[in-house]
C-alpha cells in the first residue's frame, strides 16, 4: 500500500461552460450542490478507511470550479479530508479559482481553513480573447482578483493562461505574458488550446465560423513565452509549467514523478498499488450510488476486487512493470529534470539503458533528449516535439508486462 498520496478532489461545477472545454464539468446543476457534498465526503471517508488512513501531502481541488462552491463546502470537504487522512502539516493544499467567483470573505475562509494555493484561471488578458474563449470576466476583473488574493494573504498563487487561439497574434500573446509576469505570481501555467472534440469550438472550426489555430504560431508563442519567463528568472520546470524556485507545484510533480494518488469525486482518476482506475463521470449519477454505499473497514492490500468494490469506481487498469517504465518515461521526461538514472534503477530493478538503449540512441540522435547530470531529458528541439519522443517509450508495451 502506497505510504503517502497525492489526493486530487473534483468540483463539477461551474457557472457557465466554456466552449473550448471537455472537463468533466457542468453548468446549472446547483441544485445538485448539496448532495454532492454529502457524498464527496462519504467517498472521503470510505478511502480513508478503506487505506488505512495514510498520509496526504497535497491537496488540490480542481474541476470544475472550486471556487464557486460556498465557502462552508470548502471548509466542510477540507474538514473530512482532515478527520480521514493524515495530512502532513506542511502540505500543499490548491485550490482552483476564477476569476469573478470569489470575493475577500471567501478567500479568507479558504486560508483559514488551511488552504495555501490559490490557482487562478486568468487564461488571456485580452478583452477580446476572453470573450471569445466564453469566459465571464475581463481582463481588469482578472487582475483585481489577482490582487484580492495577495491582499487576503495567499503567498502562493499561480496564474493559468491559454496560448495559440484563434485570432491571437504573437504581439496579443507576448503583452498577456508580460502583464501576467508583472503581476509576480510564484507560478505560470501556459496551455496551448486543443480543439477537444464535440466541444462547440471545435464545431465552429469545423463549420468555419472560427479560423483554426495556427500550429506553428502556437510553437513560436511557446518560445516567446520560454524567452520572457527565463530572463524574469522563473525556472521552466515543466513543458507547460514554470515557477519561481521551489514553488513547483507539488500536487503535479506526484503525477509527473508517476508517484501514488488518489482521486475523488465524479470523473476522477487515481493510481495506486499498480492500479489506475477511474469513477464514473455523470455527477448525479455519482451521487446516487454514494448515497447508498455501505462504509467500509481497512483492507490489508488494496487490490483490484477491493477497488471495485467502491461503488463510485468504473473502471480499473492494473499497469503492468513495461507499461509502468514507459509511463514513467513519458510523464518524467515531461520536467527539466528529466528522468533520473539512478531513480529508475531503483523503483525498477533494472539499468534505463537495459529498459530502452535503442530508444535513447535513437532520440538522442535526433536531437531531442540528451544524457545529463545522471539523467535522461529534453532538449530545447523535444519540449516541442514531446509527443514524438514519449510515444517511442510505447512501443510493445500493449501485450507485455515483463
Ligand atoms: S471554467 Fe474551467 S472547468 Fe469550467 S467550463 Fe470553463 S474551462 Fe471548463
Amino acid at each position: 500500500m502506497s505510504k503517502r498520496v497525492a489526493l486530487y478532489v473534483h468540483i463539477p461545477f461551474c457557472e457557465t461552460k466554456c466552449p473550448y472545454c471537455d472537463f468533466n464539468t457542468y453548468a446549472r446543476i446547483e441544485s445538485l450542490m448539496p448532495a454532492y457534498i454529502k457524498s464527496l465526503r462519504r467517498e472521503i471517508t470510505q478511502w480513508g478507511a478503506m487505506l488505512g488512513r495514510p498520509k496526504v501531502h497535497t491537496v488540490f481541488f480542481g474541476g470544475g470550479t472550486p471556487s464557486y462552491l460556498p465557502s462552508e463546502d470548502f471548509v466542510a470537504v477540507l474538514s473530512e479530508i482532515h478527520q480521514a487522512f493524515q495530512v502532513e502539516s506542511d502540505a500543499e493544499i490548491t485550490l482552483e479559482a476564477n476569476p469573478g467567483d470569489f470575493d475577500k470573505a471567501k478567500l479568507t475562509a479558504y486560508l483559514e481553513a488551511g488552504a495555501n494555493r490559490l490557482s487562478i484561471g486568468v487564461q488571456s488578458l485580452d478583452d477580446r480573447l476572453l470573450s471569445l474563449l466564453g469566459r465571464r470576466h475581463d481582463a481588469a476583473q482578472a487582475v483585481s482578483a489577482y490582487r484580492l488574493a495577495r491582499e487576503a494573504g495567499f503567498e502562493n498563487v499561480s496564474v493559468d493562461l491559454m496560448y495559440g487561439l484563434p485570432h491571437q497574434t504573437l504581439d496579443d500573446w507576448t503583452a498577456t505574458v508580460e502583464r501576467a509576469a508583472a503581476l509576480e505570481p510564484e507560478h505560470l501555467s501556459m496551455y496551448c488550446l486543443t480543439l477537444e472534440k464535440g466541444t462547440p469550438m471545435e464545431q465552429w472550426v469545423k463549420a468555419g465560423t472560427m479560423p483554426e489555430p495556427d500550429g506553428d504560431l502556437a510553437a513560436d508563442m511557446y518560445v516567446v513565452a520560454e524567452e520572457k519567463m527565463e530572463a524574469l528568472g522563473y525556472r521552466h520546470y515543466e513543458i507547460s509549467n514554470w515557477a519561481k524556485q521551489g514553488l513547483e507545484s507539488r500536487h503535479n510533480l506526484a503525477y509527473w514523478r508517476n508517484d501514488a494518488y488518489l482521486g475523488v469525486g465524479p470523473g476522477a482518476h487515481s493510481y495506486l498499488n499498480g492500479m489506475r482506475f477511474a469513477n464514473l463521470r455523470p455527477p448525479k449519477e455519482y451521487v446516487r450510488l454514494m448515497e447508498s454505499a455501505s462504509t467500509s473497514k481497512a483492507v490489508g492490500v488494496l487490490d483490484e476486487a477491493a477497488v471495485r468494490s467502491v461503488r463510485v469506481v468504473d473502471s480499473v487498469e492494473v499497469i503492468g512493470r513495461r507499461l509502468e517504465m514507459a509511463e514513467t518515461m513519458m510523464m518524467g521526461l515531461r520536467l527539466d529534470t528529466g528522468v533520473g538514472e539512478e531513480a529508475f534503477a531503483r523503483r525498477f530493478g533494472s539499468a534505463m539503458e537495459k529498459a530502452y538503449g535503442p530508444e535513447m540512441a535513437e532520440l538522442t540522435q535526433d536531437g531531442l533528449v540528451e544524457r545529463a547530470d545522471g539523467a535522461l531529458r529534453l532538449t530545447a528541439r523535444g519540449r516541442l516535439l514531446g509527443n514524438r519522443v514519449f510515444s517511442r517509450f510505447f512501443a510493445e508495451t500493449a501485450d507485455s508486462t515483463a
